[in-house]
């Protein structure tokens, strides 16, 4: 979300005739997009201001701008910290840089932060991929995890039109897009702040109801979205992925601990016994689904046994992909005034354990691929080989393939390509076009 955020700054740039500058070092402008979701991402960017501050003091006419979650956070406590900064903006201010940047060059120091309706969105992001965009469904987050900084950062839930999202689509797909992923910090929550009921009194406007409308785009080959939260996970959903042909096999489904007692703590709303119900569901109705998740070690007061079970459930299910965090106490959560953090010792210890354990079970999960044909989606050259293409098959694994076409010429990004797979690591794949 960060990074589609920052995409949509940069158009605005764009737009106001600025173009990209090699290096942080030399640019008249320079926009830090933060992160708070942990401490140390918060911190690289005060190492970064430090040496941005250093060459504004030589040269007053540098621009200096923090904008996302830090600056949402601190406010005005950034201006005290770094004096040289010219503007601080939240994330609900991403699409109004060209007002803020109007106000700084009257000669103000400028901070945005406050509760903003976001207006829809009418710039053009100056997006890093030209085959994959990000398209933002709905905006902030309701739910109250008592870990977690994102609601008091992003605000309350927004979300997008229907006919909002599909004409951002459509635009995507005319200048040649192929895939999509829908996002939100909880996107099952998408609608429930639009109107809409059915005649049989169920809620329009979900995300199910999106997948439908927005499905039929031509040009656009693949939907994918994130997050999914499991609290408000339908079957709905699951039956709605496997009847649409262009919404990928795979869901990423953050369970965060496999301790009912630390959920709870968490205020995450369900139990692992639901969780396994979806994840049964899905593999019902989808069997071949990839399935992702996030979480998090060393929770204030986990115990070594309630530490085992995460490990137990990550076996028990055997997942795709597995994004993992020890735990970081954020301000102005309740999670961080407790009494009972763990030390440094215990997190290191115990995400080192869990990662290891999901490399082996990506590995394993990836053997199913081997021998396969799998439809490659292609991305780009892979940066490391010359003579290869990388892409991601429909579950989203990355994979490598010979750049060059079995008959002749050379495979090229937004290519559909069918691969071979002949070799399986851990986190990717690699393998041989096939004419089939
Ligand atoms: N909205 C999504 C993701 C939010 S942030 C969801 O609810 O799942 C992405 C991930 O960062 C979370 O899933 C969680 O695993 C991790 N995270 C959030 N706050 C954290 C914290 N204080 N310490 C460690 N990890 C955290
Ligand atoms: Fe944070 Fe929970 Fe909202 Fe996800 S659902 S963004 S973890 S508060």
């Amino acid at each position: 979300m960060n990074k589609a955020d920052s995409e949509r700054m940069a158009g605005i740039l764009e737009s106001m005739g600025y173009s990209q500058s090699e290096c942080e070092l030399n640019a008249d402008l320079v926009i830090y997009n933060t992160c708070t979701i942990r401490d140390n991402a918060e911190q690289k960017v005060y190492s970064y201001l430090g040496r941005q501050a250093l060459r504004k003091r030589s040269n007053p006419s540098i621009k200096l701008v923090v904008a996302g979650c830090v600056a949402q956070q601190e406010g005005e406590a950034l201006l005290r910290r770094v004096p040289e900064l010219d503007l601080v903006m939240g994330p609900q201010h991403a699409n109004r840089l060209e007002t803020l940047l109007n106000k700084v060059d009257t000669g103000q120091q400028v901070v945005a932060t406050e509760n903003n309706h976001i207006i829809e969105d009418l710039t053009t992001a100056r997006r890093e991929s030209k085959i994959c965009g990000w398209v933002n469904v709905i905006y902030g987050c309701n739910e109250r995890c008592t870990y977690c900084v994102v609601p008091s950062v992003r605000g309350q839930e927004q979300s997008r039109t229907p006919k909002a999202i599909k004409e951002e689509i459509q635009g995507l797909a005319i200048k040649g897009y192929k895939e999509i992923t829908l996002l939100g910090q909880n996107i099952d929550a998408y609608g429930r702040d639009l109107p809409g009921i059915t005649l049989e009194g169920r809620r329009e406007n979900t995300l199910t109801d999106l997948l439908y409308y927005i499905h039929d785009i031509k040009g656009i080959e693949r939907i994918r979205f994130a997050t999914s939260h499991p609290r408000y996970f339908t079957t709905r959903l699951i039956e709605a992925c496997a009847e649409l042909p262009k919404v990928c096999e795979h869901f990423h489904i953050p369970f965060q601990s496999g301790d009912n007692e630390l959920l709870q703590k968490m205020g995450r709303g369900y139990k692992i016994e639901k969780y396994k119900k979806i994840i049964s569901k899905i593999r019902a109705i989808m069997p071949d689904a990839a399935i992702s998740a996030d979480a998090i070690v060393a929770f204030p007061g986990e115990t070594q046994e309630q530490f085992q079970r995460t490990l137990e459930l990550v076996k028990e299910i055997g997942f795709d992909q597995l994004n993992t965090a020890a735990y970081s106490p954020r301000p102005n959560t309740p999670a961080s005034t407790w009494p009972n953090q763990l030390p440094e010792a215990v997190k290191i210890d115990r995400l080192r354990q869990l990662n290891s354990l999901v490399e082996e079970t990506a590995k394993s999960r990836n053997h199913r691929y081997n021998g396969k044909i799998e439809e490659v989606l292609t991305e780009s050259i892979n940066s490391k080989n010359p003579l290869q293409m990388m892409g991601r098959t429909r579950t989203n694994r990355l994979t490598f393939f010979t750049k060059q076409k079995p008959n002749h010429g050379s495979f090229k990004p937004g290519d559909l390509v069918n691969v071979k797979i002949n070799e399986i690591r851990s986190f990717s794949l690699s393998g041989i076009p096939v004419n089939e």
